[in-house]
């Protein structure tokens, strides 16, 4: 089963408050895209990371809660938080 598949058997309890932020764009526009080539769009499984062409963009509402968002960035940009009690994805048959 492809790894989209997979994804398409979660569901979520959408929360309206994001559990991830971004500490500083201007690194993400600056450093990270020469050295790094913004990795958090390509090492998140669930695609939640996307540059808009000012900023990163984090659609929350996906993330799959795998953790990688602690020790992906080099720069330890990401604010990554378990989501609120009760939100989140719900594993049930993924
Ligand atoms: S990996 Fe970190 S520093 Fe690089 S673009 Fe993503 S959030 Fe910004
Ligand atoms: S915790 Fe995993 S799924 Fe969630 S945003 Fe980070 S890398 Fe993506």
């Amino acid at each position: 089963m492809k790894l989209e598949e997979k994804l398409y058997l979660l569901s979520y309890k959408h929360d309206k408050q994001s559990h991830i932020s971004i500490r500083d764009n201007d690194i993400c526009g600056t450093a990270c895209a020469k050295t790094w080539g913004r990795p958090c769009t390509t090492f998140c499984p669930a695609n939640v990371y996307a540059w808009d062409g000012e900023k990163i963009t984090a659609s929350f509402e996906n993330c799959v809660e795998c953790t990688s968002c602690l020790t992906g960035c080099p720069y330890h940009n990401i604010d990554w938080r378990l989501p609120r009690g009760g939100y989140g994805v719900q594993y049930r048959n993924g």
